[in-house]
């Protein structure tokens, strides 16, 4: 099951936390794990292997997004700062959108992000 992440810059360190704090689980379960740019950096150099996009402001969300409508991203998880306003807010919304669109399962905080993980467990 391939799944999505993204962290905003002051979300960075928390993504790499939760990562660590589920990776028994993202084992477990055979999860592929994609990213934009940076974060996916972040998550390798932390040790995981992670397929890269591009950044979040060059395209990355926007080839997530494509990726959710073709079904091959099963699930979002986005650390989104609510307190950093950014550039590249329309292909965030349209992340979002897409999400919908295609009901997809999306977390813009880690509390969601948790609980949908751990779901998966109870498939
Ligand atoms: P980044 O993109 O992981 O390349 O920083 C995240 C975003 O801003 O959407």
């Amino acid at each position: 099951m391939e799944i999505a992440i993204i962290a905003h810059d002051g979300k960075k360190a928390d993504m790499v936390q939760f990562l660590n704090k589920n990776k028994n689980l993202l084992l477990k379960e055979n999860i592929k794990i994609i990213a934009t740019g940076t974060t996916g950096s972040r998550a390798e150099k932390a040790g995981f292997k992670v397929k890269k996009m591009l950044s979040g402001p060059l395209g990355g969300d926007a080839q997530i997004a494509a990726r959710v409508a073709e079904g091959k991203t099963k699930m979002v998880l986005f650390f989104k700062d609510p307190n950093s306003s950014h550039a590249h807010e329309a292909d965030i919304n349209m992340l979002i959108r897409i999400c919908d669109v295609h009901n997809v399962p999306l977390a813009t905080n880690e509390a969601t992000a948790q609980l949908l993980l751990l779901s998966l467990e109870e498939r």
